[in-house]
């Protein structure tokens, strides 16, 4: 690594198997684990998590949203299982079926053309079917109608159900009455399945929170996403059961200090004019970075273990904050946008909240631009 970067994100890998470690002892010993890296890994990276998610027996698998990010997956030579979480478009069916890629069914029509494309391949493809219990996104509806269009995909060739899964919508929230009907829905459902002889043998709808607060809820697999990366789902989720490692940090440099007197606007706008003789540092990353203009005025970054302030808006690739009271702050020293530095710790939620956000989004957000830096 360079010893001045611009800007990088630098990727704790102890901590990700820390986290992994940590949930392994939370569910049961006989559930899996499916690692949600959608998105990157939720900005942290796909690839190297998925390495290090291949060498544990009880990880299950890898999910994803898309065709492109499974293929992804697959290119980089990892061999447990992808499953697809989002829509393929038939374009796709193909390569799901060349790559042995999971897709999820919630339509006859689908699996139709999906058995048709095996067939032509003489393969054979697992599909995993969703469930919609209660997202009202996409997934079958839990309707005896349903059940007829399940029991007929189970009679097309080239097609095998190996998994059915629904998604929780309201996990995350200390009351859990609503997680708990949509479970006991899921149930039913896959309790009238298997009574029709149809056994599915990757039964899951656990995410982050259900890990968390919801052991009923984890099957035969639990999907784990926000919490591999030490970001826990939700402020009303418990963080006493599970301590997670935040496993990301973001990292600059100060570029250039520069001292302006009293009634000196700063940054576009003028949004912020000086009141004192202020020592303004210039930190070059924007939101081209994916770190929000919704910071300017608000946010602040750590230099030498303190707040320096953010001074007007945030531009595309460079903004400014306040180092009067750091004086020994200098050109090219280190700047902390987010993690540790001294006692001073800056953590996603609090940037989240600051920058009116939700913290998924704003680690999914960080850009391509930001080098991922693994140690
Ligand atoms: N499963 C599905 C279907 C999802 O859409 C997601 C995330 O959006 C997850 C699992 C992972 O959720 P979390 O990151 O809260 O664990």
């Amino acid at each position: 690594m360079k010893k001045h970067s611009r800007v990088y994100a630098a990727v704790d890998m102890d901590a990700i198997a820390e986290n992994f470690r940590q949930m392994r002892e939370n569910i049961n010993r006989d559930t899996k684990m499916i690692a949600v890296i959608k998105t990157d890994g939720y900005g942290h990276g796909a690839i190297p998590i998925a390495r290090m998610a291949e060498q544990y027996d009880y990880i299950w698998g890898y999910a994803v949203a898309t065709a492109e990010e499974a293929l992804e997956i697959k290119k980089a030579g990892l061999l447990k299982p992808v499953l697809i979480l989002g829509y393929t478009f038939e374009e796709d069916y193909a390569r799901l079926v060349r790559h042995q890629i999971r897709p999820v069914v919630f339509k006859l029509s689908t699996a139709g053309k999906l058995s048709e494309e095996a067939c032509r391949q003489n393969k054979v493809l697992p599909i995993h079917l969703g469930l919609d219990t209660g997202m009202s996104r996409i997934g079958f509806p839990d309707t005896a109608e349903s059940i007829d269009i399940i029991r007929k995909i189970t009679q097309m060739p080239g097609i095998v159900i190996e998994g059915i899964f629904t998604h929780f919508a309201r996990a995350d929230e200390s009351d859990k009455t609503n997680a708990r009907k949509q479970l006991v829905r899921y149930l039913e459902f896959t309790g009238k399945l298997e009574e029709m002889g149809i056994h599915i043998p990757v039964r899951h709808c656990s995410n982050s929170a259900g890990i968390l607060e919801m052991r009923e809820a984890n099957l035969d697999a639990v999907r784990a996403g926000i919490t591999i990366y030490g970001i826990y789902p939700s402020e009303e989720v418990s963080r006493e059961s599970l301590p997670l490692m935040p496993a990301m940090e973001l990292k600059s440099h100060i570029v250039y200090i520069k001292e302006l007197e009293e009634g000196v606007p700063v940054s576009y706008g003028g949004t912020f004019v000086t009141s004192r003789r202020t020592a303004v540092a210039t930190i070059p990353v924007g939101y081209g970075d994916g770190y929000p203009r919704s910071l300017s005025n608000r946010g602040w970054v750590l230099i030498h273990g303190k707040k320096a302030p953010i001074l007007g808006r945030v531009c595309m690739d460079q903004f400014m904050v306040d180092v009067t009271d750091i004086p020994e702050a200098g050109e090219l020293d280190e700047v902390t946008l987010m993690g540790r530095d001294g006692e001073e710790f800056l953590s996603v939620d609090t940037l989240a909240k600051l920058s009116g956000r939700f913290p998924y989004e704003f680690v999914c957000d960080i850009g391509k631009r930001v080098p991922r830096v693994y140690y």
